[in-house]
């Protein structure tokens, strides 16, 4: 059988796609010994190829290596990891308590593969993005059609080289395209599709999905606030000025789903958290951060436009207090800070996923409650805040894909953690056991004998039925 990347017509696919139902139902893929033998092979895979992936991020992304290891090889090397070593123990089955009613049965929850999976990703983490989810479909003991965003070349070449060196190529296969691909690949009829990418995308997944009534996993963006609490002490400040900007910044440039879209901060703090960020800033990339290596470049063209688009509103310029300079050859736009640009201008009103960063200001930060609810679910909330009582507010008062207090971006790596949004950023969740879940049937199996036969249960009914 050959290993080579699958071809991508329609017949093609649909070629590509029975191979992968072949292996699926031939088994293979269900047994402890594949998945596991995949997992040690991804992982393989990550190490042996250290530094093409690096050389890849760089030329799709910029990306330093630091950068490179801690979010996209470290990251999947540990999630692999830790599938390695749970995956038996997730796939036992659970033994559950049946009601005396139904004495003598016993009942379980046996975790079956779904089958074939479709895994559709995006651009700004173009390994760990394919990656991650494909570890829990591997896990789950599904076959799996790859196809990385178009975007990220480099990566996808890289992904769609190695996959076949390393995996089991009739089981999990990668194809390279863009739109057009995914038009001809959500045509198909899936097991479940796992898409991460923007909500205007996903809507189209969901709907070409619903013809055969595919579950569908989306993992989508949107803008996620942090909330900076009044703080009397300046060396908490400076720590909270550390993390943000390292949550905005220091991981693709501010162009990730979980990044920091806006701060909300009362109007008498907001001077000293801009002075701190600026001091950061210049402490993390100098004073001419386009000469910096440690910082990412946009993706593109299209995307240095976009971003660039959103400065160019006069009242939005006007608001600018630190960086605002753009070099359209070198896809740098340095770290920008604003100060209440208008609401309505479109850097409030859509995902920024770039390196711009809007304070608004409040009267009391009790406000930032209603001004969340009364914008689409984030897919996470930061909070720095040491008040229990206005935590507690926030987590009953408002709704998001996670919350984070007093740090940023940390969550995505836990992985005992669910990670997923809510309303408009997606639904669906993985990381650790919940990707398993995700791409696992719980099968209820209940099982009784043939002892105690309760006639009352069959017709003809009467009235001592009914009273039974
Ligand atoms: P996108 O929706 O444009 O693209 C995502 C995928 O969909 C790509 O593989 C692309 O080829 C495909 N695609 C594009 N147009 C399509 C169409 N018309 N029909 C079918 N498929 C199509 O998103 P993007 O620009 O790659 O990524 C940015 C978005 O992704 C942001 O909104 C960001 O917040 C979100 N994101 C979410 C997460 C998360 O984990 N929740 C992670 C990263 C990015």
């Amino acid at each position: 059988m050959s290993c080579e990347s699958p071809r991508t017509t329609m017949v093609q696919l649909e070629e590509s796609l029975a191979e992968l139902r072949q292996t699926f139902r031939s088994g293979v893929t269900r047994s402890v010994a594949w998945r596991k033998n995949q997992l040690r092979a991804l992982i393989e895979l990550l190490r042996d190829n250290q530094d093409r992936i690096f050389n890849a991020l760089y030329q799709d992304l910029g990306k330093h290596p630091v950068e490179a290891y801690r979010d996209e090889i470290g990251a999947i090397i540990k999630s692999a990891e830790n599938a390695l070593s749970c995956v038996e123990k997730w796939m036992a089955p659970e033994k559950r308590w049946i009601p005396l009613l139904f004495f003598p049965a016993s009942g379980e929850v046996v975790s079956e593969p779904l089958g074939v999976v479709l895994i559709l990703s995006t651009w700004n983490f173009p390994i760990a993005l394919v990656l991650e989810p494909l570890i829990g479909a591997i896990a789950a003991g599904n076959a799996a059609m790859i196809k990385p965003s178009e975007l990220a070349q480099e990566s996808a070449s890289f992904i769609a080289a190695t996959i076949p060196l390393y995996l089991d190529c009739k089981a999990i296969k990668v194809v390279n395209g863009g739109a057009d691909l995914s038009d001809r690949l959500l045509q198909q009829k899936w097991d479940k599709i796992f898409f991460t990418g923007s909500p205007r995308v996903g809507s189209i997944v969901m709907s070409a999905a619903a013809k055969h009534l595919t579950p569908v996993v989306l993992e989508l963006g949107g803008k996620c606030p942090a909330i900076v609490d009044t703080f009397s002490s300046i060396s908490d400040m400076k720590v909270i000025a550390k993390r943000i900007v390292g949550g905005k910044w220091a991981s693709c440039n501010g162009q990730v789903c979980i990044g920091i879209d806006y701060i909300l901060v009362e109007k008498r703090c907001s001077s000293t958290l801009i002075d701190l960020l600026k001091t950061t800033l210049a402490k993390f990339y100098g004073n001419n951060p386009i000469d910096s290596s440690s910082i990412s470049r946009v993706i593109n063209k299209h995307h240095f436009g976009r971003l660039h688009k959103l400065l160019k509103d006069p009242l939005v310029a006007a608001s600018i207090v630190h960086g605002g300079s753009l070099d359209e050859e070198k896809l740098f736009i340095e770290p920008t800070i604003l100060l209440d640009p208008p609401l309505d201008a479109e850097i409030m009103t859509e995902e920024i996923f770039g390196p711009l960063l809007s304070i608004i200001t409040l009267n009391d930060i009790q406000e930032s409650i209603e001004f969340i609810n009364s914008r689409p679910k984030p897919l996470v909330i930061y909070a720095f805040t040491k008040d229990e009582t206005f935590k507690k507010q926030l987590l009953s008062g408002t709704s998001s894909g996670s919350v984070v207090f007093n740090d940023t971006m940390v969550h995505y790596v836990c992985d005992v953690l669910p990670f997923g949004g809510v309303g408009q950023s997606g639904f669906g969740r993985y990381h650790g056991k919940y990707s398993f879940e995700t791409f696992s049937h719980e099968k209820a199996v209940m099982q009784r004998s043939f002892f105690l036969e309760l006639e009352p249960r069959y017709p003809p009914w009467n009235d001592f039925k009914l009273n039974f």
